[in-house]
């Protein structure tokens, strides 16, 4: 298979940047927004402390203190992008963004919905916060909007989820895949490559089972230990070892092969935590890994899709 005419870049995968032109024929920015949520798997809902990576502040700027309104928050982030972009995306990304009754989220989603040149949403929550009025209230928006539900999942192994505490399984997460399949939801599912006690073949399983599933999108970063975080401290006491950054290319390409060619890679690297940085070193330069990822997949004369059954 050669790689496909849709994809229109450069790459060796297909990106939301092509993605989005392919849909509007122009550029579509995702607006990040704080709605000062809280997360289950912190509150003693399900557990304390969260997954042991997680650094609990929440976006830059709520550890300023009030957060300024959705509108404003949209408002800003607009500024930053015009004159490029004409049409954007309010995705409501800090802790879990279903966290609370339907009435406040609608609230809260038709506040975003109701700025200038916001074509839909994305939200970013936990496979076992998305009941039926959740996915009622959001299919109904994606009748008349572009709405995507990114569902963190970062390995399919319980044994893994277990020791990240995520306080889920994977059950879960197929639960909730299958509630949204067949409606108007696009599905997005992050996975951590990485992640202690996982070896290539759980990478690669965690892969293949998403691609046999009915997602649109994929986002993909190395596991970081952060300052204020469990894993910090295991780093710092030498109890694990981060991966390199070799083999983090090679896995990378490799779940890569393994995934549908219509599958959107949202992202490939983390963002963000300079301030509480850890490790490893070389996962802080974006740019580099992007390019020594498509690098990788022209040594391979591989891309996306070309082990996808
Ligand atoms: S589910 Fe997300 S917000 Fe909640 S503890 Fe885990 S990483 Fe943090």
């Amino acid at each position: 298979m050669p790689k496909p005419a849709f994809w229109k870049n450069n790459k060796r995968y297909y990106d939301l940047k092509s993605y989005w032109r392919n849909l509007y024929g122009c550029n579509v920015h995702k607006l990040p927004i704080d709605a000062g949520f809280t997360c289950p798997n912190r509150d003693g809902s399900i557990a304390y402390g969260g997954c042991i990576y997680c650094d609990g502040r929440g976006s830059k700027l709520r550890q300023k203190g009030e957060l300024p309104t959705v509108a404003e928050q949209i408002q800003n982030g607009k500024k930053f992008y015009k004159p490029h972009a004409s049409k954007f995306i309010a995705y409501f990304q800090t802790f879990t963004n279903t966290y609370a009754p339907v009435e406040k989220l609608q609230t809260l989603y038709d506040e975003a919905l109701a700025e200038e040149n916001v074509i839909g949403l994305s939200i970013g929550t936990r496979p076992d916060c998305v009941g039926p009025d959740v996915i009622d209230l959001l299919n109904n928006y994606a009748k008349k909007y572009h709405v995507w539900l990114e569902l963190g999942l970062q390995s399919i192994h319980d044994k893994t989820l277990q020791l990240i505490n995520r306080g889920h399984n994977f059950q879960r997460f197929l639960d909730a895949v299958n509630v949204c399949a067949g409606g108007n939801l696009n599905i997005c599912v992050h996975i951590i490559i990485g992640l202690p006690g996982e070896s290539d073949k759980d990478v690669l399983q965690t892969a293949s089972s998403i691609a046999a599933l009915p997602i649109n999108g994929i986002k993909i970063h190395s596991l970081l230990a952060l300052e204020g975080t469990a894993l910090g401290e295991m780093y710092k006491n030498e109890s694990i070892k981060l991966i390199t950054k070799e083999k983090y290319l090679s896995l990378v390409a490799d779940v890569l092969e393994l995934l549908p060619p219509e599958m959107v890679i949202q992202r490939l690297t983390a963002d963000g935590y300079r301030d509480i940085f850890l490790a490893p070193d070389w996962a802080m330069n974006k740019l580099d890994v992007l390019n020594a990822i498509n690098k990788e997949l022209e040594r391979r004369d591989s891309y996306q899709g070309k082990h996808y059954r």
